[in-house]
């Protein structure tokens, strides 16, 4: 097992494309790190360059205690997984996982008991002799992963390995994935653009966007703590609600005013502001996530507003209403259901917001939080990381 670090590490593409814009990032031994963004913001290159499969335009990658910028993948101890599988048709179960090991000239008995540990870890035993073709999509992906595993690498990389199942088996497979992270404890670096993916199996989810790290922390750090506006609207289901206004100081509180022909007022909780004083006057975007909106007619004035519901979305447990502001202005509820005391549709309701769950940004997709800590300059952050 090992450490990975990277150390402003940047990949520009023929045509002066900036896929990584140098990236810096310290990965602990055992860690299970997630890489997660929308298409196109450099996850799969930066996977591709750990794995040594894509040149690095400038920085360095360290894999345990070395340098391995200009180490071949195979001489890297990584084990990659990808979308596709990979696997041989023509050969069987045990064969495919076998192979790896066979080209390294690894002893026969050797290969034979990293087989069989693999594929009873797995719950592949009764699969041995098939072929791929006679097999299921998860069981395909297994085998995948029993190939990576048999290799005993010092890191595991994936590249999206579940985004071919259907959508139960990927929450299954996710799980099995996360149970075997568990057991093996091998340093693990996936990549994944699903959001709810990423969050349940990262110790660590780094989310990207234009290829740079926008925030990397526990999956709690960064739904709780988002530091800009775009980690804040790619983390969460439903996504957090985003209202534009303008920040006034009243005496020692500060206001957030919506912008708009009948304007939400909020007055902004204790842990903003501070930060917000010094913008009195500038324009500002809430941000609220579903869940911290409750229906309550009686709460306070100055935490809560007026709303028209204009859809219902029953969940089971739990209800999403879609509701627009006196301005127009869409919102996203989640409620827990109560049978028969939900809102209908055209009916005015007062929603109040859980202050301690008020977020505010400045203006922009990548506004930052105003109590987002100063962001460390690029040279710090490596010198952290080294
Ligand atoms: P992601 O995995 O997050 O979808 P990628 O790492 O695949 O993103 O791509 C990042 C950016 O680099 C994209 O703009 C993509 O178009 C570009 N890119 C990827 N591979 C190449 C390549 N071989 N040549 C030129 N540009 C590329």
């Amino acid at each position: 097992m090992a450490q990975v670090v990277l150390d402003r590490v940047e990949k520009i593409y023929k045509g002066n494309i900036r896929a990584v814009k140098g990236i810096s990032l310290h990965i602990d031994d055992g860690q299970f790190v997630v890489l997660v963004g929308p298409s196109g913001c450099g996850k799969s290159t930066t996977l591709r360059m750990i794995a040594g499969l894509e040149e690095i335009s400038s920085g360095t990658i360290s894999i345990g205690d070395r340098v391995v910028n200009t180490v071949a993948p195979k001489d890297r101890d990584i084990a990659m997984v990808f979308q596709n599988y990979a696997l041989y048709p023509h050969m069987t179960v045990k064969e495919n996982m076998a192979f790896g090991l066979k080209l390294r000239k690894t002893p026969k008995a050797e290969i034979e008991k990293r087989v069989r540990d693999a594929s009873a870890i797995l719950g592949l035993d009764d699969y041995l002799e098939r072929k791929p073709k006679a097999l299921s999509g998860g069981q395909r992906q297994r085998v995948a992963v029993g190939r990576a595993i048999v290799r005993e690498p010092a890191c595991f990389l994936f590249d999206e390995p579940l985004s071919n199942l259907d959508a139960k088996l990927r929450v299954s497979m996710r799980s099995e994935l996360k149970a075997l992270h568990q057991r093996l404890k091998t340093t693990t670096v996936y990549v994944t653009h699903d959001q709810e993916e990423a969050m349940t199996l990262g110790d660590v989810v780094v989310v990207m966007a234009n290829g740079d790290i926008q925030q990397a922390g526990s999956p709690d750090e960064v739904f709780r703590t988002p530091v800009n506006r775009f980690v804040a609207g790619f983390v969460g289901t439903p996504p957090m609600n985003f209202l534009d206004g303008v920040l006034r100081a009243e005496g020692d509180r500060m206001v957030w005013l919506e912008t708009g022909k009948s304007p939400v007022e909020i007055v902004l909780p204790d842990h903003l502001t501070a930060h917000a004083r010094p913008l009195a006057g500038s324009t500002c975007v809430l941000g609220i996530r579903p869940g911290a909106i409750s229906v309550q007619p009686d709460a306070p004035h100055d935490r809560s507003f007026l709303v028209q519901v204009v859809v219902v979305e029953p969940l089971g447990e739990q209800t999403d209403l879609r509701l627009t502001t006196p301005s127009g202005e869409h919102l996203t509820a989640r409620v827990p259901s109560v049978h028969g005391h939900m809102p209908k549709v055209g009916q005015t309701i007062r929603v109040a917001i859980d202050p301690a769950r008020v977020h505010a940004f400045e203006p922009g997709p990548f506004g930052r939080a105003l109590d987002a800590p100063p962001a460390p300059a690029a040279s710090e952050a490596a010198t952290e990381a080294a």
